[in-house]
């Protein structure tokens, strides 16, 4: 299947990785957009949200458990962080295989653009 993360989680394409495990594994964004700025994906693909369902969502809930230990460890737990997930072409999904950014290290704006 030609899909970067896909590449990204079996090797094929090199990633900053932060933190990996049988299920997920989280990167850094190739174009940061805040001084700290990582993905989280499971490794199993997954197209969007829209395909999340009650077999295939466990791997969403392990995802936020690690961002609150990633957090804690990087030591943003407390300034504060935002995670997003993108969802098709409204959301602005460029890459199809579930994502949950997280951004922190400076004050994020909100309602976004
Ligand atoms: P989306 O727009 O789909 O929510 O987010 C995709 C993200 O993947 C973007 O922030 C983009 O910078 C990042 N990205 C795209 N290609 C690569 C890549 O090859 N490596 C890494 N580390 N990030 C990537
Ligand atoms: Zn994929």
């Amino acid at each position: 299947m030609d899909c970067i993360f896909c590449k990204i989680v079996n090797g094929e394409i090199p990633s900053n990785k932060i933190y990996e495990d049988e299920d997920i594994i989280a990167f850094n964004d190739l174009y940061p957009q805040a001084p700290i700025h990582f993905l989280v994906i499971p490794k199993k693909h997954i197209e969007s949200c829209n395909f999340l369902d009650r077999e295939n969502s466990e791997v969403v809930a392990k995802i936020f458990v690690k961002i609150a230990e990633l957090a804690k460890e990087m030591g943003f737990d407390e300034s504060g962080y935002r995670i997003i997930n993108n969802c098709n072409d409204h959301g602005g999904q460029t890459v199809k295989h579930l994502h949950f950014h997280v951004l922190a290290g400076r004050s994020l704006n909100w309602p976004p653009g």
